[in-house]
């Protein structure tokens, strides 16, 4: 996985982003970056969006409980302030933070600071997440990460929400959410294929979509 350049002369800051769909590890590469860091008793932060606070309010907790503790910032501009003193900057779930977050950690690189950001690269309906592809742009370094394709098993890069909700912002975890290939993604599209009715028994009108 991702190695750290080795400094020569003055250090410099930089950008990393981790991406991918839900279920692919991003917060638990997130954490294990940050994790290594602190083990060279670099001084470390996180921040992640105050609108998460799907499992803990100060920890970043990634699915399979994995945890480090992170401050929630309602907007931006306040990671600018917090990260002072610190030259090691986490941001998990990047995708719900406005679009200044990209000034944000460019300024901070700027400043020497290592900037390691993981968050959605698409949302359900497959498009560009918040401020992530620009991220994507700035970022020195990208690192994709997968999932495993919940009906076929090949590489998922798609977050298919199994609810009849249109928010784009909506948290959810594995009842509301599953990883998916770009064609499991787009034939559950096309067909409107509902998992509702999946558990209601008729699910034999999934094996035709790959026959
Ligand atoms: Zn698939």
């Amino acid at each position: 996985m991702f190695l750290e350049p080795h400094f020569k002369g003055q250090r410099s800051g930089w950008i990393e982003v981790i991406c991918g769909s839900m279920f692919s590890g991003k917060t638990e590469e997130l954490i294990r970056r940050l994790k290594r860091a602190k083990i060279a008793n670099q001084k470390v932060e996180i921040f992640k969006p105050a609108v998460d606070q799907r499992y803990d309010k100060t920890n970043v907790v990634s699915h399979d409980m994995n945890t480090i503790l992170s401050t929630p910032v309602s907007h931006s501009s306040k990671i600018t302030e917090l990260a002072e003193g610190f030259s090691v900057v986490g941001i998990d779930e990047a995708q719900f933070f406005d679009q200044g977050l990209v000034d944000v950690c460019q300024e901070l690189a700027l400043k020497g600071t290592r900037i390691i950001i993981a968050g959605l690269d698409m949302d359900y309906l497959g498009k560009p997440f918040g401020p992530m592809p620009d991220l994507l742009a700035v970022a020195e370094y990208i690192t994709k990460v997968h999932a495993i394709c919940s009906h076929c098993g090949n590489l998922a890069t798609h977050s298919y929400r199994l609810t009849a909700v249109a928010d784009q912002v909506m948290l959810g975890a594995k009842q509301e959410y599953e990883p998916r290939c770009r064609t499991c993604y787009q034939m559950g599209n096309i067909l409107h294929f509902n998992p509702i009715k999946l558990r209601e028994g008729t699910d034999d009108v999934y094996p035709d979509l790959f026959s």
